[in-house]
């Protein structure tokens, strides 16, 4: 299933503050797009991930995204409204099966609202699915500063983002839709579709007025954790290795129970470790069949899914080969590029080196490989 995320950023949205519309002044460090790009990127369910801009703000959008593989930003509208049917639109020729729409603005959004939104399509009944929250607060109307009834708030949600919709219904429906819809959930409902609720998250909340933005750094106010892995593997017969996702040709192969790559083997340990969440072999057991052969990717794919689960953004990811041969030199750009594939990460966040050890021990010998890994990540302050 292809899940593609739009985000829409195209706002003016000046009333946070800080002298540029809010999607792009900085929290922790990094501007609030960036940090919802990373989030819906950094999703193994989301296929790809395009942005809606203001074009006057194409220079504060390249900066942001810097060292990120994006596709090309799409020209927003006057309205929020319109901005989202101009990210439709330019699906529209070949529409993924499932569209999520996001506002930069909620850039925090946890792995686990995404899951549930994907996991509602299930349904066949369903066209769309939306995270809310329920009201917990008593409603009362009012008027001229006296209460003068109440509201029935069981029957009552407070709507976030993303909203995802098969993409084809989302996109007759907002290409019928009259103006002034506040979001796709109403434009959906006006179109007679039917959408899920599914459960929000407090941490997806909207930044909008200055105090969000001081709130904004409270919630990500990250400690920054640093972790090592280590890993052999013992050379056996066969003409190729797996190294760091790429397969490269050699006069011998690696013997283990999975593809025996022994660099995203060492990156898994030093991932896992970043979060205490024990060793490679307590989450994939040598003894499990299902790991027989297997593709490492997987393994530090779960890692990177483990860490950010718990809110954690990886900053940066360094592996060191060691080994005489094979040379890992001519190898080294495609062991970064997929390694930052699988990870999500821009490539100038992940390090690949290699190294000798002047022919002595047992990588001098030439009877294995082996690979350290460091990884730093910050998790937010609340969980670590
Ligand atoms: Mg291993």
């Amino acid at each position: 299933m292809r899940i593609h995320a739009i985000i829409v950023a195209a706002g003016a949205g000046l009333r946070a503050g800080g002298g540029v519309p809010k999607q792009y002044r900085a929290v922790a460090r990094q501007p609030l797009l960036r940090h919802a790009v990373e989030r819906l990127l950094g999703h193994s369910a989301i296929t790809g991930v395009s942005v809606v801009i203001n074009p006057e703000c194409r220079a504060l959008y390249d900066a942001a995204m810097a060292g990120l593989t994006l596709p090309e930003p799409i020209a927003g509208g006057a309205t929020r409204q319109e901005s989202v049917l101009a990210g439709l639109e330019s699906l529209a020729a070949d529409p993924p099966d499932i569209v999520l729409v996001h506002d930069a603005a909620r850039a925090f959004v946890p792995d686990a609202v995404i899951d549930a939104l994907v996991a509602a399509f299930a349904d066949d009944d369903v066209d769309g699915a939306c995270p809310a929250l329920p009201q917990v607060d008593s409603l009362r109307r009012g008027e001229e500063g006296r209460f003068s009834g109440s509201v029935d708030r069981d029957a009552l949600w407070r709507v976030q983002t993303p909203q995802a919709f098969r993409t084809p219904a989302i996109l007759a429906a907002h290409r019928a839709a009259a103006p002034g819809a506040t979001d796709e959930v109403a434009i959906a409902l006006a179109a007679g579709l039917r959408v899920a609720i599914t459960p929000g998250d407090e941490r997806a909340f909207k930044v909008t007025e200055p105090a969000d933005f001081a709130k904004a750094e409270v919630m990500t106010t990250f400690s920054s954790r640093a972790a090592s892995g280590f890993d052999v593997h013992k050379f056996g017969p066969g003409d190729h290795v797996w190294l760091c996702g790429v397969k490269v040709p050699h006069d011998h192969g690696l013997i283990g129970h999975s593809d025996a790559d022994a660099g995203l083997h060492a990156l898994t340990d030093a991932l896992l470790g970043t979060i205490a969440a024990g060793d490679i072999g307590d989450h994939f057991p040598p003894s499990d069949e299902r790991w027989r052969g297997a593709a490492s990717d997987q393994f530090l794919a779960h890692a990177a899914h483990l860490v950010r689960e718990r809110g954690g953004l990886i900053d940066h990811v360094d592996v060191t080969l060691i080994c005489e041969r094979p040379k890992v030199g001519p190898h080294r750009e495609a062991m970064r590029a997929r390694i930052a594939e699988i990870l999500r990460l821009g490539i100038d966040r992940v390090s690949v080196k290699a190294t000798t050890t002047e022919k002595l021990g047992f990588t001098g010998r030439q009877e294995g490989i082996a690979a350290q890994a460091m990884a730093s990540v910050r998790l937010p302050e609340q969980d670590a």
